[in-house]
């Protein structure tokens, strides 16, 4: 029998609680959205900057590609002009000379400036260190001058000069139009140059920097001195600048870093300008903000996750504290502990009077059962249980008592003349008369039948014979309603005076019940001294 309701406790006890659930509910329900805020504003954000930047960068290369246009495009008016005022001189080295270190002084555009005749054979140079004075030079860039007859941006070369160049030029006409040679300024790329102060000066400081390659894909100019002259393939925002387009783009670089780029075609060469910057250095503001943002954020929500806490167990605590009752109905502090709860919303309070009312009604019950199990249902008077009760405590307290043992004369013969109920009715109204005769301590069975006994507690054996023939009187001298007048046999004992032992005592009641009967009934028969035990 007690194995299923230990199980029941157990399942009740593992079971998910209210608390809990509240919680569980109210976190979810406010840390998913904050989740979802914070991932979605880290997204777009992120974007954002990506988007700024590759815009940026684009503008940027856009307009360095605009001014490296411009500066080529003066560097070969600048040679133009050159080459007019030469064209009269041809002959005069001297002037070529000081012409040529003019040019380069002055103007600051090119690492070198060298005159050549129409063969390319050189005429003069500055600065004269180089020592080419009087050789002829096949280099590429002489070489297309020469062919060209006409202005010229040579791609980059390896020069005799064991440098790596460009080579800008303009021919030399005379007046008759005739071709005289050219002359033309170098760029040494892996030197100091005009690129540097045109494209380095702008640096950014934040990891953006800028290159530069040609239609081949070769570096012409890279903040790493040493990378000029690589060649460059697998770089998205190169292959696409070679092809002629500008433009923006997230890549992977060379060396396996990704980069956010913008690319613009130089329209006089085809060369590529890039500017770029590695992700990461773009993307490092971000995680610090989102970083402020939580550290921000998260004291609100240790404060928030605490009045949650809070009020979950305020409002579980009178519901948890009625289950808690729920499950000890049948204990009679219950009532004292569930009166206790603090009840403070409608529905915990419903529960609580209710449940008070519940238990009022088990607990008024449980009473009435434990009465009923000790109670004569036809007559109200005590059973044999309540009779076995009432001799315990006796003893219990030692205290002395008279029996009075009562028997309905002829009863069957009432049975037999006006039926059942009306045998009852006559059971009902002698326990009445019993009731009636006796003291508010006294304890009045029914015990058989038709048969009684009366224990008086405290009282001697003649006052019980007293009350044993008031009873049997007031008996026979009752008119009932449909049997008329009865009477009863009586028999007197006493405890501990008849006899020391209790069931003696009762043995002795009955006995003296059955002599008043064979006496002729309606009489009162007690305990003769003689038997007495004292
Ligand atoms: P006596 O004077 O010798 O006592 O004769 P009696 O007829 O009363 O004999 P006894 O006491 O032996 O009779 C008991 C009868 O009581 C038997 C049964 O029919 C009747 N009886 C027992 N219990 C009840 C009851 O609860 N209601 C009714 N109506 N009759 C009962
Ligand atoms: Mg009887
Ligand atoms: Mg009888």
């Amino acid at each position: 029998m007690s194995s299923p309701k230990i199980k029941k406790t157990t399942r009740i006890a593992t079971r998910l609680d209210l608390r809990r659930l509240i919680l569980v509910l109210t976190i979810c329900s406010a840390l998913i959205p904050f989740a979802n805020t914070f991932y979605a504003g880290y997204l777009v954000q992120r974007q954002q900057l990506i988007d700024t930047t590759l815009e940026g960068h684009y503008a940027y290369a856009t307009k360095l590609a605009r001014s490296t246009d411009d500066f080529l495009q003066s560097a070969l008016q600048q040679l133009d002009y050159s080459a007019k005022l030469m064209a009269g001189h041809m002959d005069d080295l001297h002037y070529l000379g000081e012409e040529a270190a003019r040019l380069r002084l002055q103007t600051k555009s090119f690492n070198s400036v060298t005159v050549i005749d129409q063969t390319g054979y050189v005429l003069a140079t500055s600065p004269e260190t180089l020592q080419i004075v009087g050789k002829t030079l096949k280099s590429a860039g002489v070489t297309e001058a020469l062919q060209a007859k006409g202005p010229i941006i040579s791609q980059p070369y390896m020069a005799v000069t064991d440098n790596f160049i460009i080579f800008i030029s303009q021919p030399i006409f005379a007046a008759d139009g005739q071709y005289l040679g050219a002359v033309g300024g170098s760029i040494y790329l892996k030197q100091e140059s005009m690129l540097d102060t045109l494209l380095g000066s702008h640096f950014y400081q934040d990891g953006s920097y800028v290159f530069v390659v040609d239609k081949n894909k070769h570096i012409i100019y890279h903040p790493n001195n040493k990378r000029v002259g690589e060649r460059i393939s697998n770089n998205e925002a190169i292959n696409q600048v070679s092809q002629g387009e500008s433009g923006k783009t997230p890549l992977i670089n060379s060396q396996g870093i990704e980069m956010l780029a913008g690319y613009a075609v130089v329209p006089s060469t085809g060369w590529g300008i890039v500017a770029q910057r590695p992700k990461t250095v773009t993307l490092a503001p971000l995680n610090a903000l989102m970083r402020s943002v939580l550290y921000k954020t998260l004291p609100i929500a240790l404060l928030m996750l605490l009045v949650i806490w809070w009020s979950a167990r305020r409002i579980t605590s009178p519901l948890r504290q009625l289950a808690n009752g729920a499950r000890a109905m049948d204990r009679p502090e219950t009532a004292q502990q569930i009166q206790s709860v603090k009840s403070w919303y409608f529905e915990s309070q419903e529960l609580k009077k209710a449940m008070l009312r519940g238990i009022g009604l088990l607990q008024r019950n449980i009473t009435k059962l434990r009465e009923d199990v000790n109670t004569d249902p036809l007559t109200g008077l005590g059973n044999r249980r309540h009779l076995e009760a009432a001799i315990t405590a006796f003893q219990a307290e030692k205290m002395p008592f008279a029996v009075i043992a009562i028997d309905i004369d002829h009863f069957k013969k009432i049975n037999d003349g006006f039926g059942h109920d009306a045998g009852d009715e006559v059971i009902r109204q002698l326990g009445r008369q019993i009731r009636e005769v006796s003291r508010a301590d006294d304890a009045p069975c029914r015990v058989g039948g038709e048969e009684f006994l009366l224990l008086l507690p405290a009282a001697p054996l003649h006052s019980a014979a007293q009350v044993a023939e008031r009873l049997r009187a007031l008996v026979e001298h009752t008119e009932l309603p449909t049997v008329g007048r009865i009477s009863v046999s009586l028999g007197v004992a006493h405890w501990p005076d008849s006899n020391d032992d209790i069931k003696t005592v009762f043995q002795q009641a009955d006995a003296m019940l059955y002599a008043a009967k064979r006496a002729g009934r309606n009489r009162v028969e007690v305990v003769p001294p003689a038997t007495t035990a004292r």
